[in-house]
């Protein structure tokens, strides 16, 4: 700690030497005042010299080397500055070595991380930019990184403001190479794209949806054969009832695995492949509810109590197979999984945020919460049991779902243990047609 009060005290004392010395002499010379006045003014100079010294050699950058001869109070702040700039050199040493460390970090990093600005300059870039976004670290520092990255699902990408979105794209310097690209805001208008190379998890991907697929081809074909005899046999009148109850039985478990194929092949062709914007027809919701809803009172009788509540003029861009495979099987679970005298309510209309919406709500005996987030993954039941007696396959939902993703919407359930359940589908605005619209055209 600087001791100030001293400090002054020596200055002063300097000053008050420089008086009395100036005094004597005036004594002898018979002009004490004179000198003394002369002397102050003396003091004053050489302290001002001092000080203006001091500021130079700060205005010069303070070198150490270079620092002016000073004495007293000023050879204290020459002695702080001293202090000040070795601090600072060694904080920013620091910062320089961190930051180092940092940018070894993020170069080695094998995801591909830009960051830029509002303006959509980048602001910084690692390695991995380069080899996986031809983006350089150098090179691409300033330009706007949607010069650099043209292909349109990447602009498509880069322009939607939602962030935390994941995308798969091909790799603008290898197509094959298939990227997973995710963007978060960051402070001060700075935006962070992290791009990783996924083509091994894609490709594992796309091996185990064309095994299931192959395999459940190649089912299909002595599937067919062992249903045909079965047919044949069974027809026999000299069978008797013994053996005719065993076949009857292979009979029942091979349209059940019938069933579990023609479903596995209608997945594989839904899954990860979603329809182009405009791809589709434009579907009558309300005919489709009402065609299935009069199919289903056919077989069921008056068993179930079956609503339709439908915008008819509301018509839905897409493939009317695949609606009608969600419809049915979300109708089909609806009358399965509750009990005689359930009121079931399909509707199709606007929301109120004015999407498309199909909601089936049945008042039957609801789901238990802790299943519902894994109701639509294949196999999944709540009750095995009661699935394997609808000739259920586990795999409803699961096609409900993909359906819905093909065309952009997505699947919620919602459902209260002892007051029913809501299965809908919300689809985006840029699926909705209208039959008036249609009419015209
Ligand atoms: P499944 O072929 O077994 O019907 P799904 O994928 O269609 O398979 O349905 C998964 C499970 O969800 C069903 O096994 C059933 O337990 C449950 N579930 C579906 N819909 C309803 C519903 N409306 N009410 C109660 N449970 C339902």
């Amino acid at each position: 700690m600087i001791n100030v009060t001293a400090l002054l005290r020596s200055e002063l004392s300097w000053f008050v030497l420089a008086i009395l010395a100036a005094l004597v002499a005036g004594l002898i010379v018979g002009a004490p005042l004179l000198l003394m006045l002369l002397a102050s003014i003396g003091y004053t100079i050489w302290l001002l010299v001092r000080m203006a010294n001091i500021v130079k050699w700060l205005e010069s950058g303070a070198a150490s080397s270079k620092a002016p001869p000073t004495m007293g109070l000023m050879d204290q702040v020459v002695g702080l500055i001293h202090r000040e700039k070795a601090y600072s050199r060694k904080q920013k040493n620091r910062y320089r070595s961190t930051l180092a460390r940092f940018n070894h970090l993020a170069a080695v990093l094998p995801d591909a991380t830009v960051v830029f600005d509002n303006m959509r300059n980048i602001q910084w870039s690692n390695h991995a930019a380069n080899t996986l976004l031809n983006i350089h670290e150098e090179r691409d520092h300033g330009q706007r990184i949607d010069n650099l990255l043209r292909a349109p699902e990447m602009l498509n990408y880069l322009a939607q403001e939602e962030e935390g979105l994941e995308v798969e794209v091909s790799s603008p310097v290898a197509p094959e190479k298939t990227l997973s690209m995710i963007k978060v805001k960051a402070a001060k208008g700075m935006t962070v794209l992290i791009a990783r190379d996924i083509t091994q998890r894609v490709k594992v991907r796309e091996m185990r949806k064309a095994f299931v697929a192959d395999v459940s081809h190649e089912l299909r074909t002595p599937l067919t054969v062992i249903r045909g005899y079965l047919e044949m046999v069974l027809d026999d009148d000299m069978l008797d009832t013994k053996n005719k109850d065993a076949l009857l039985n292979v009979q029942a478990q091979s349209d059940r695995m019938q069933h579990i194929v023609e479903h596995l092949l209608e997945l594989s062709k839904l899954e990860g492949n979603p329809l182009g914007e405009s791809e589709g027809q434009p579907i009558v919701v309300s005919s489709l509810l009402q065609n299935t809803v009069k199919v289903l009172n056919e077989s069921i009788g008056s068993s179930h109590e079956l609503i339709v509540d439908a915008d008819e003029e509301l018509l839905l861009i897409g493939s009317e197979s695949e609606i009608y495979s969600a419809i049915n099987n979300l109708l089909a679970n609806a009358i399965n999984y509750t009990n005689a005298g359930t009121r079931v309510i399909a509707s199709w209309h606007l929301n109120d945020t004015g999407l498309p919406l199909l909601s089936i709500d049945d008042n039957g005996a609801g789901i238990e919460a802790q299943h519902l987030h894994r109701l639509s993954e294949r196999f999944y039941r709540v009750d095995k049991g009661r699935s394997r007696e609808n000739g259920g396959t586990g795999l409803g939902l699961a096609i409900v779902k993909h359906a819905a993703q093909r065309h952009g919407g997505q699947l919620l359930i919602n459902s209260t243990p002892g007051h029913g359940s809501q299965f809908q589908i919300e689809f985006p605005a840029s699926r909705i047609a209208s039959a008036a619209k249609v009419m015209n055209m």
